[in-house]
This record gives C-alpha cells, structure tokens and sequence, in this order.
C-alpha cells in the first residue's frame, strides 16, 4: 500500500510525506521528499495528516534550494531523522551552516530501500549544485516526483514510465511570465534549460508518460506570479485524455501552502 500528500508546494517551501506498508496492519514507513518548511509550520502540516515529525523515517532532499532544504537540518539535528541527498545537494545545504552530521548519499540511478519504500532517483536539469528528483514504489505502486527541472528530458521519461501516480511541476504558463512583474534575468532563469517546466512542457511530459494505469497527477509548484490552476489543469487535461480510457487520470493541484490531500494508491 502507498498513498502521498503534499503538505506545500511552491517557492515558498516544499514537502511530500510518502507513506508505504508491504503487509495490511503493519507499521507504514515515511519518507518525506523535501523540507522547505520550517519546524512549526512542519509539524502543524504533519499533524494535520495525524503523523508527528517523530515518526518520519527519513527525508530525501532533491537540491540545496531553500524552499527544498530550509528545514532539513532541524528535522536532523532536533529528531535525528535520517537524511538521504546527492553530494553536491548536501555540501551546498550544509555550507556555512557548521558541524553537521553526514547524509545517506544519493545517486543517479541508484536504487535504495527505506523499509517498505524503495526510492529511485534521476539526474534533472536545473540550476543547482546536483539535483535529484524520484520515482519511489512498494514492490507494487510506483509513485514519480518530478519538480524543479528546466525542460523534459529523456531520462526523466524514461524514469517516469509505468506510474500510478505523479507529483509533476506545472511553474508557470509562458505568457504570464513573460508579461509578468519579475525582471528579465529571473525570467530567463524560470524558463531556462536549467529552470523550471512551463503548463505545455509539463503536458509533453505526461503525455509521453501516460498509461491505462496512470491514475493520479498532482500539478505542483505552480508560481504564484506566473501561473494559474485552471490553466495548469487545463494544460494537463488535453495530455491526459486518453482516447480509449478518457477521464481515468485524476487530476489535483498542489496548493502553495496547504498540499493536497491524501491520494490512495493501494
Ligand atoms: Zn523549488
Ligand atoms: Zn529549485
């Protein structure tokens, strides 16, 4: 059984909680991908969920940005929670910040097992020391995270084949940045190769992922700035109709600063 809620999604921190148990009535593992959020505003979303931070397994950092990581070293220092990062990701979030204990290391294309979770992580462009994002599965569902990268590659495509689920970044719609209030370089920097997907690119990847059994997509870290829901729903909606099964994807938004709700993938 695996199930997933985004506790936050956004430049103004960032967390999924992953819950997975390989036999009914066991004890679940839980990994938290990324922790933007600080301690309280943790806590408060945890428990909202009915877990406390105590009973986190691990967190896994995909990169060093502050709305990834800002909270990272307190779940470490205060509870001990094992943290699992690439290197570059862990020696950009630790500099500066003093004696720190060391992180699991993370690498492309090498799986790794946390109880009932086995995570894989993929190399993504983006504009940070060495990002990871993640596909993770129970032996049986297969859940994808992909957010913070500047274009859809292959090897994100490839990553991302055969799962009930996905978390995907829907940043921003391409007319609004460019018509927006942000300066030039940052809009360059947001749309670049090493950015963050705009709507259409966010559909050419679902849409060069889907299947009959894809069964959720979770559009996140929409910019508030740049982007709409309605307009990354409906970007999402024209790549997820699927001919023959049409309407079988559901889709959500990750708001900025509550998630979403549990999704079941059992
Ligand atoms: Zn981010
Ligand atoms: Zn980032």
């Amino acid at each position: 059984m695996l199930r997933f809620t985004s506790l936050a999604s956004g430049s103004n921190g960032n967390a999924t909680l992953i819950e997975g148990r390989r036999e009914p009535g066991e004890r679940p593992t839980r990994v938290l991908v990324d922790c933007g959020l600080g301690p309280r505003r943790l806590a408060a979303a945890l428990a909202s969920r009915d877990v406390a931070v105590a009973e986190l397994d691990a967190v896994f950092v995909t990169h060093e940005h502050s709305d990834h990581v800002g909270g990272v070293l307190a779940l470490q220092r205060r509870w001990g929670i094992a943290v699992w990062a690439s290197e570059g990701t862990w020696a950009g979030a630790t500099a500066g910040r003093g004696e720190t204990a060391a992180a699991h290391v993370a690498r492309d294309g090498h799986a790794f097992t946390i109880g009932a979770i086995t995570l894989h992580p993929f190399a993504v462009p983006h504009d940070a020391a060495e990002p990871l994002q993640l596909v993770c599965d129970d032996g049986t569902r297969r859940l994808g995270i992909v957010t913070d990268l500047g274009e859809p590659t292959s090897a994100a495509v490839l990553a991302l084949q055969g799962c009930d689920a996905l978390l995907l970044e829907c940043n921003h719609d391409r007319e609004m940045l460019a018509e927006g209030p942000y300066p030039a370089w940052l809009k360059r920097r947001i749309g670049g190769m090493r950015g963050h997907l705009a709507n259409d690119q966010a559909a050419m990847l679902l849409d060069a992922c889907r299947h009959g059994g894809l069964r959720h997509v979770v559009a996140a870290h929409l910019s508030r700035q740049n982007n709409r829901p309605d307009l990354a729903l409906s970007a999402l909606r024209r790549a997820s109709a699927d001919g023959n099964r049409a309407g079988s994807t559901k889709l959500h938004v990750a708001d900025g600063d509550h998630g979403c709700e549990w999704i079941e993938l059992d």
